[in-house]
C-alpha cells in the first residue's frame, strides 16, 4: 500500500442542496511540510527569474484563468452557492489584481535611491525589496478566488513561492487555481494543500517565511499564536462590521442601491459588506422607505437567476438568527424580513431599526443579508457610532458636499465615497484593516512590499572629510559635528 492510498479525504458540498461537489485529500503535517520544502527549492529558481521572467509566467496564467473564467465561476457557484454572475465578477477582479501585481512589481520593489542626508553626504543610499522565500496563504470561503489571490498574486509577483490552504468549503477552487498555474509553470512555485483547520495549523508550523491569513478574527489569533513560536511574521485579514453613512445631501437613490448591494450581495457574506447604516435625521424616513422597497425585490431562492445565493457555511445560520432575535428582544424592529427570513439554507434580506448600539447585531459580524439602520443628528454622531466597534475594515459615505471630510474621520482601512466597496476593485490601493479586522495590507505597492524584506545598502562614494564611524575622530571633529547638528536641528523655527 502506498502512502498516497492512506491519505484521508473530505468532501466539498453545494450549500444550496447539499450535493457533493468534489473529494479532496486531508493533508497532514508531513504532507504540508513536504510541500513547503518543495516550494523552498522552487522559490530560488522563481526569484532568479527576475521581474520580467515572472511577469511573463504570471501573464500566461492570467490568460488561462481569463479564458476559462466560466469554468471557474461554475465551480465557485457550486462550492459557495454564489450566483454565477457574481462569481465571474469576483474572478475578473482577481485577474485584474494579478495583472497589476505582475506589471508593477519591478517599479515598486527594485533597488531605488534614497537621499543620504547631510551627515552622510559621501554615501550613496539605496533600498530594494527582496522576496522572503515561501509564503503560506490560508484563505476563507466567502471570496475564495479574490481574497486569497490578494496574497497569492502579490507574493508571487514579489518573487516568492506560495503554498495555499483554501477553506475546507472551497478546496476545489484552490485546486483549480494550482492546476492552471502548473500549466504555465512546471516547477512547484504555487501549490495547494487541502483539509480542515488542522491543515492550516500545520502550514503555520511548516517553516514558511510568512503566513498570510484571511478569515475570522478568532482563527487569526490562533494563527498568530502558532506563528509566534517560530517568529514567523503574519498578515491578518480578519472580520469586519462595516458602516454606511448617509448624509442629508446624499443622492438617496444611489445610496439605497449601494446599501442593498453592499449588504445583500454574496448573501451578506462579505468581510467589507455593509452591516450598519447611519442616516441623517433629515432624510432618514425617506431613505428607509426607499431601502425597504428596494430590498424587497431581492430574494434568495434556489433557482437560476436568483440575485442572492444560500448561506455557504451552515453554522452561520444560527449566528444570523441569534443576532436578529437579540436585536428584537432588545427593542429593535424588523421593517423587512426578521426571524422568519432565516430559512434552512437561505436567508432573506432583513432590515432592523431601533437596535441598541451595544447589541450583537451592531457590534459583531453577522455575515448575512441583514443590516441595522440608525438615525443620527449629524455627521459627527455618524462618525462616532461608525468608529464604535472593535472592527475597522471598510466603510462608505454618501454625501455631495462632505464625503471626503467624513471619510477622513472614519477609523477604517478603506472608505468608499458615493460608492460601495469600490476600493477593493482598485489594484493600486491597499486593502486591510485596523483593530480586530487585522493588520498588514494586500493589494497595491503596500501589498507587494508585504511579501518582502527591505534590503538597504549604504555605499561610500568618497572619503568624508570627517569620518563619524571611527575611533580616529578628533575632539575638534566632535565639536564640528555638534555645530553642524545645531545648524540642522537646533533652531525651533524648523518645527511646524
Ligand atoms: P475561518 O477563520 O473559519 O477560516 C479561515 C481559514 O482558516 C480556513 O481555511 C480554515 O480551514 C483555516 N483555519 C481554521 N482553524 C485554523 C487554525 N487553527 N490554524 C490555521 N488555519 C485554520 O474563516 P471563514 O469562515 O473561512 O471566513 C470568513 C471570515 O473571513 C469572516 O470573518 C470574514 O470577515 C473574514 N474575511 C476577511 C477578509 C479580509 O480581507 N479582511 C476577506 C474575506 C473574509
Amino acid at each position: 500500500m502506498t502512502i498516497q492510498e492512506t491519505v484521508p479525504t473530505f468532501e466539498s458540498l453545494n450549500p444550496a442542496n447539499g450535493e457533493v461537489v468534489g473529494t479532496h485529500p486531508v493533508h497532514g503535517e508531513a504532507a504540508v511540510r513536504a510541500a513547503v520544502e518543495r516550494a523552498r527549492e522552487a522559490s530560488q529558481w522563481w526569484a532568479a527569474l527576475g521581474f520580467d521572467g515572472r511577469a511573463e509566467i504570471l501573464g500566461q496564467w492570467k490568460g488561462v484563468i481569463t479564458r476559462r473564467i466560466q469554468q471557474l465561476a461554475g465551480l465557485m457557484h457550486d462550492e459557495t452557492g454564489k450566483p454565477h454572475g457574481d462569481a465571474a465578477l469576483e474572478a475578473g477582479l482577481a485577474i485584474d489584481h494579478l495583472g497589476w501585481a505582475a506589471k508593477h512589481a519591478e517599479k515598486v520593489l527594485s533597488r531605488q535611491r534614497r537621499p543620504s542626508g547631510m551627515l552622510m553626504a559621501n554615501v550613496a543610499a539605496s533600498v530594494e525589496y527582496r522576496p522572503l522565500g515561501v509564503i503560506g496563504v490560508i484563505g476563507p470561503w466567502n471570496y475564495p478566488v479574490f481574497t486569497p489571490m490578494g496574497s497569492i498574486a502579490y507574493a508571487l509577483a514579489a518573487g516568492n513561492a506560495v503554498v495555499f490552504k483554501p477553506s475546507e468549503y472551497t478546496p476545489g477552487i484552490g485546486q483549480w487555481l494550482a492546476a492552471t498555474f502548473s500549466e504555465v509553470c512546471d516547477k512547484p512555485v504555487f501549490q495547494v494543500v487541502t483539509g480542515y483547520g488542522e491543515t492550516g495549523a500545520a502550514l503555520c508550523k511548516a517553516g514558511v517565511d510568512k503566513l498570510a491569513f484571511t478569515g475570522s478574527t478568532a482563527t487569526g489569533k490562533r494563527v498568530m499564536a502558532a506563528c509566534a513560536e517560530t517568529l514567523t511574521p503574519v498578515l491578518i485579514e480578519a472580520g469586519g462590521k462595516d458602516a454606511m453613512i448617509v448624509d442629508e445631501d446624499a443622492d438617496l437613490d444611489a445610496a439605497v442601491d449601494a446599501t442593498v448591494w453592499g449588504a445583500c450581495s454574496n448573501a451578506g457574506q462579505t468581510c467589507a459588506g455593509v452591516e450598519r447604516v447611519y442616516v441623517h435625521e433629515r432624510v432618514y424616513d425617506e431613505f428607509l422607505d426607499k431601502l425597504v422597497s428596494a430590498a424587497k425585490d431581492v430574494t434568495a431562492v434556489d433557482a437560476p437567476g436568483s440575485l442572492v445565493g444560500p448561506i455557504t457555511m451552515p453554522s452561520q445560520i444560527d449566528i444570523i438568527r441569534k443576532h436578529i432575535d437579540d436585536a428584537i428582544a432588545r427593542g429593535g424592529r424588523a421593517v423587512l424580513g426578521g426571524p422568519e427570513a432565516v430559512g434552512e439554507r437561505f436567508v432573506q434580506p432583513t432590515i432592523l431599526v431601533d437596535v441598541p448600539e451595544d447589541s450583537a447585531a451592531v457590534q459583531d459580524e453577522t455575515f448575512g443579508p441583514t443590516m441595522t439602520v440608525t438615525k443620527v443628528h449629524d455627521m459627527a454622531e455618524a462618525v462616532r457610532l461608525t468608529n464604535g466597534t472593535r472592527y475597522a475594515l471598510g466603510s462608505s459615505v454618501f454625501s455631495k458636499k462632505n464625503g471626503m471630510a467624513v471619510a477622513e474621520q472614519i477609523r477604517a482601512g478603506m472608505t468608499a465615497v458615493n460608492s460601495v466597496l469600490s476600493f477593493a476593485g482598485i489594484p493600486s490601493l491597499p486593502f486591510g484593516g485596523v483593530g480586530d479586522s487585522g493588520f498588514g495590507r494586500i493589494h497595491g505597492p503596500d501589498g507587494l512590499k508585504e511579501f518582502t524584506y527591505a534590503k538597504a545598502i549604504a555605499r561610500q562614494k568618497f572619503k568624508a572629510p570627517m569620518l563619524l564611524t571611527s575611533f580616529g575622530r578628533t575632539e575638534k571633529q566632535d565639536k564640528q559635528f555638534l555645530q553642524i547638528l545645531t545648524m540642522m536641528h537646533g533652531r525651533s523655527k524648523t518645527l511646524k
